[in-house]
């Protein structure tokens, strides 16, 4: 069955020429599996387009412009707060089979890319060269440079390398009206005019489609050594995180779990973990094949301050990716538990990590509703995931005065709503609560100057009214 009720004629025949039979999808089925993100949340787009090119990303726009037709940019779909789904209908505009890689640099530590290269794939190409792309995103096998720089994304790693604005240096962009603009350029300096990678890097594909980015490279650590420290109590971890980040150098990730997350692991899987911990690091330190060994034991000296109940010696390669299990292990087993399970990633100011524990333990308390935390507390990004019951109605009658306490919780400790998974439809509502009113208003005049009629991406990031 074929149904695109908001698309008039006249643009569906203009894209079936465009795109071919192959490239537009109107089709009941396609449609379903582009209705979906990782929200869980379903929202069927009237028909999809596959662009494979620039030019062609150029002309949908265009004519969807000219026809008052809404567009949602998509990449592989694997958000967290629904910014791919075409929540008012019409189009989808997939760029996930633009996935060439156009001109790598070494020397100029650059990488040009398509926005359909999924990260994972970049890090393969790159790898032979001693370069790599820092952002991390634990979803990097599947999803795409332009997701992530739509969203800015980062992983564990962004404690080091910082997040994926850090590592964009130009872009390709395509207006709703159809125009094509660039930013940024080749080199690592440049201050003509205004810096608009960075405006369209996170602005969550309401401002323009990425279909091309310049990416800036780093060289690829040689070796990484990870250690797991085991604490009898969340402050005592949390300190020591603040301690060590006051050091000279940086770790390269530093992943915190709780004492309920802990418990899960030991109910869930045949993990060791100490009976007494409440608190776990994932403590990583990567550089050259020479002198890690020191700085990794520096650290841990630093943390022995803390009283750890347990550390273990630094591990590397097929040793290390065991002892990650314990952080990687969590999500699946959370879905499994609770698939309706509400998961953000508020972040505060790595002091602030204490506080936060402690006044989330409360909130979880006075609702009855268990709240399972980890993250990577090197960037104090954690991510607060409530186990709920959709069938229990009291339980789900709590959940918005919860979310406020927590989000009000959050920004008294001076920190942000989300930290990586961006805004999208999840957390317009609370938008306001971050930022005030005139930046608020500046930003809703952008969205204005870019697209005038609301048709890109609507539904996102701004509250309604
Ligand atoms: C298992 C799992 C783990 C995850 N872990 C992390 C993590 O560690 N860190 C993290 O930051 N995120 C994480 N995420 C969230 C998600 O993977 C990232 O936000 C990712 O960057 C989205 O990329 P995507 O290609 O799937 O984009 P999509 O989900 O398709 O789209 C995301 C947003 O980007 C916009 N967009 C996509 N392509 C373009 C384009 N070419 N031009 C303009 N806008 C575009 C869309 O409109 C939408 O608003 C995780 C998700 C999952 C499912």
């Amino acid at each position: 069955m074929t149904a695109v009720p908001t698309i008039p004629g006249p643009v569906i025949h203009e894209l079936k020429t465009l795109l071919g039979d192959d490239g537009f999808l109107t089709a009941t089925t396609d449609r379903e599996a582009y209705a979906w993100d990782n929200t869980g949340y379903r929202a069927l787009p009237d028909a999809i387009a596959l662009a494979t090119s620039e030019e062609q990303i150029c002309a949908i726009l265009h004519l969807c412009h000219n026809h008052r037709v809404s567009v949602t940019p998509r990449g592989a779909g694997t958000g967290n707060v629904g910014g791919a789904l075409a929540v008012q209908g019409g189009l989808v505009l997939s760029t996930q089979r633009m996935k060439h890689i156009l001109e790598f640099s070494p020397a100029d530590r650059y990488v040009i890319v398509e926005p359909g290269v999924v990260n994972h794939d970049l890090q393969k190409h790159l790898e032979s060269s001693g370069l790599f792309w820092p952002p991390d995103p634990s979803s990097a096998r599947a999803c795409t440079v332009g997701g992530n720089i739509a969203m800015c994304a980062a992983g564990p790693g962004a404690v080091r390398w910082g997040v994926t604005r850090d590592w964009v240096l130009g872009l390709n962009a395509v207006l709703m009206d159809g125009t094509l603009i660039h930013t940024g350029g080749r080199t690592t300096k440049g201050v003509v005019g205004f810096d608009m990678t960075r405006l369209l890097t996170g602005s969550e594909g309401t401002l323009a489609v990425v279909s091309r980015a310049i990416l800036k490279l780093a060289p690829r650590p040689e070796k990484r050594l990870l250690s797991r420290i085991a604490f009898p109590s969340v402050e005592l971890a949390a300190a020591a995180v603040s301690t060590l980040l006051a050091a000279r150098q940086p770790p390269s990730a530093l992943e915190f779990l709780d004492g309920s997350a802990l418990d899960l692991l030991r109910r869930e899987t045949t993990l060791a973990i100490p009976k007494e911990a409440r608190a776990m690091l994932l403590l990583e330190v990567a550089g050259g094949l020479h002198g890690l060994d020191a700085q990794i034991q520096e650290m841990i000296n630093t943390i022995l301050r803390f009283k750890p109940l347990e550390w273990t010696p630094p591990v590397d390669g097929s040793d290390a990716a065991s002892v990650w299990q314990a952080r990687s292990a969590l999500s699946p087993i959370l879905k499994k538990l609770a698939p309706k399970r509400i998961n953000e990633d508020v972040v505060v100011p790595v002091s602030r990590l204490p506080a936060l524990m402690a006044g989330l333990e409360n909130i979880s308390k006075d609702a009855g509703i268990p709240i399972i935390n980890f993250g990577h507390a090197g960037n104090g990004n954690i991510h607060v995931n409530l186990l709920v019951d959709p069938q229990n109605e009291k339980i789900m009658s709590q959940v918005g005065g919860v979310l406020d306490r927590v989000f009000r919780l959050v920004l008294d400790l001076d920190g942000s709503l989300s930290g990586e998974h961006g805004v999208g439809t999840q957390k317009r509502d609370y938008i306001a609560w971050e930022l005030d009113e005139n930046c608020l208003s500046l930003q809703k005049q952008i969205k204005q100057v870019f697209d005038p009629l609301g048709l890109l991406n609507p539904g996102k990031i701004w509250p309604s009214s």
